[in-house]
Parts: C-alpha cells; sequence; structure tokens
C-alpha cells in the first residue's frame, strides 16, 4: 500500500472528514484491521485565510510547497491537497515536488463523466466558483459548469468561512444550501459539484433533487484507489 499524504487544514473540520473516509474505505476494501498509511499535514486555517482574504497568493504558495517538499521528504507516495480553492496554486505547490499531486478537480470530472453527466452546478467558494483555476479545468473535459448567482455565490462562501470551517452545523444554512441546489438544478443544472471539502456537512444526495458529486468523498475514494493499486 502506497503512503497518502494530505495536506490539509483548510479546513481542519474537512480534514477529520478526509481521515474518517480513508480510514473507512481501506478497512472496507482489505478487511480487518487495516488502515491507510497516511502522513497528515494540517495547518493554521487562519493563517491561510488571511493570505487569501488578502490577496498574497504568492505567500499562500510558498507556503504549500514548502509543505509539500516535506511530505514527498516524509515518505508519501503521493499528495492529496484536501481543499478545492488551494488547487488554484497546485502548479506552484507542485514546483520541485518528486511525487505526484491527486487533483481534485480531476478526480471529479472523472466520476461526472462517467456517469454521463455534463452541467455540474458548483457550490463552492467564491474563489472557486468564479476563478479560471477549477471551472477552466472541467471545461477542459467538456463539463459546462452551472455557477449560483451573485447573491447565492456570497451566501455559499459566507457560510463556509463562518459556519463549516468553524465546525459549526446551522439547520437554517442547510435549508439556504438546499435552496441554492435547487436553483442550481432548475437553471439547467444535471448535477451538482460540492466544491469545498465542507460543502458535505450540509448537502449530500438524501436533500438535493439531482445527483451529488462530493469532492471530499471521490477524492478519499480516488485517492485510496491509488493507494491500494486499483485504477482510479
Ligand atoms: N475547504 C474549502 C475548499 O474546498 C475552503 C477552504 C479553503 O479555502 O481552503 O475550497
Amino acid at each position: 500500500m502506497q503512503t497518502i499524504g494530505i495536506l490539509g487544514g483548510m479546513s481542519a473540520a474537512s480534514t477529520q472528514i478526509y481521515y474518517r473516509k480513508m480510514c473507512e474505505l481501506v478497512r472496507q476494501r482489505l478487511g480487518g484491521l487495516h488502515s491507510p498509511e497516511l502522513l497528515i499535514r494540517s495547518l493554521d486555517f487562519a493563517n491561510i485565510e488571511h493570505l487569501q482574504a488578502s490577496g498574497k497568493w504568492d505567500d499562500a504558495a510558498t507556503l504549500l510547497n514548502k509543505e509539500a517538499l516535506a511530505l514527498a521528504r516524509g515518505g508519501a507516495d503521493f499528495i492529496v491537497l484536501a481543499t478545492n480553492t488551494m488547487h488554484k496554486l497546485a502548479d506552484q505547490m507542485m514546483s520541485g515536488v518528486s511525487i505526484p499531486l491527486l487533483h481534485i478537480a480531476d478526480a471529479t470530472a472523472a466520476r461526472i463523466l462517467a456517469a454521463g453527466l455534463k452541467a455540474p452546478g458548483l457550490m463552492a467558494t467564491a474563489f472557486t466558483m468564479e476563478q479560471a483555476f477549477y471551472l477552466d479545468r472541467l471545461r477542459a473535459v467538456k463539463l459546462q459548469p452551472v455557477i449560483p448567482n451573485d447573491a447565492d455565490r456570497a451566501e455559499v462562501h459566507r457560510i463556509i468561512y463562518q459556519e463549516l470551517c468553524q465546525d459549526v452545523i446551522n439547520p437554517a444554512s442547510r435549508a439556504v444550501y438546499e435552496n441554492i441546489a435547487q436553483r442550481l438544478a432548475d437553471n439547467g443544472a444535471d448535477c451538482v459539484i460540492l466544491g469545498c471539502t465542507e460543502v458535505g456537512m450540509l448537502l449530500n444526495r438524501d436533500n438535493v433533487s439531482v445527483p451529488v458529486f462530493d469532492t471530499t468523498l471521490i477524492h478519499c475514494e480516488a485517492a485510496v484507489d491509488k493507494a491500494l493499486g486499483a485504477s482510479v
């Protein structure tokens, strides 16, 4: 089994989901006392959020690159960056790093295509919903992402940072997310990407009317497949 290097803490709320999910998957697949070989580097999200909000992306990239190099030195076979947003910096982060990155958007896009769907609604941080680094990655494989309107994007973003990343589950926010997911479906989305690693804390296949692609769960499954030598 390969060692998965998780670069997380972005936020800590979702990195806990990664750890639990990967443990569950390896136990299901190998049985008994098996568990994944992991290196988890969990950063202080307050520092990361400050760099994001102040537009200091180059500083954030330098920081992530240092951490990715350390995961490789520490014996990880590949890296899972446990946040969609920070994939904005994937190329800079992986500069000079000798092991590969398992890209969260690629793993998710592969699932959507395999399901025969093509117009995913995207619920994520404003960075992910509005910037080319993520949308173009989906468009490159012929997907046609549908993004929420201005007010809905602001609300999705606010709830991520003010609640979910602080481990706050608010029923009123769940209802807001359900309504936004429905508006995406009404606007032509044939499925919804939970494109932030915390959004699955509020949405899942049971409360969204179209198929749901939870990037956290898909990323974990792809990582475990890779670590165990199955095709992703
Ligand atoms: N975990 C989130 C994501 O998947 C947001 C936190 C961050 O900005 O890294 O995008």
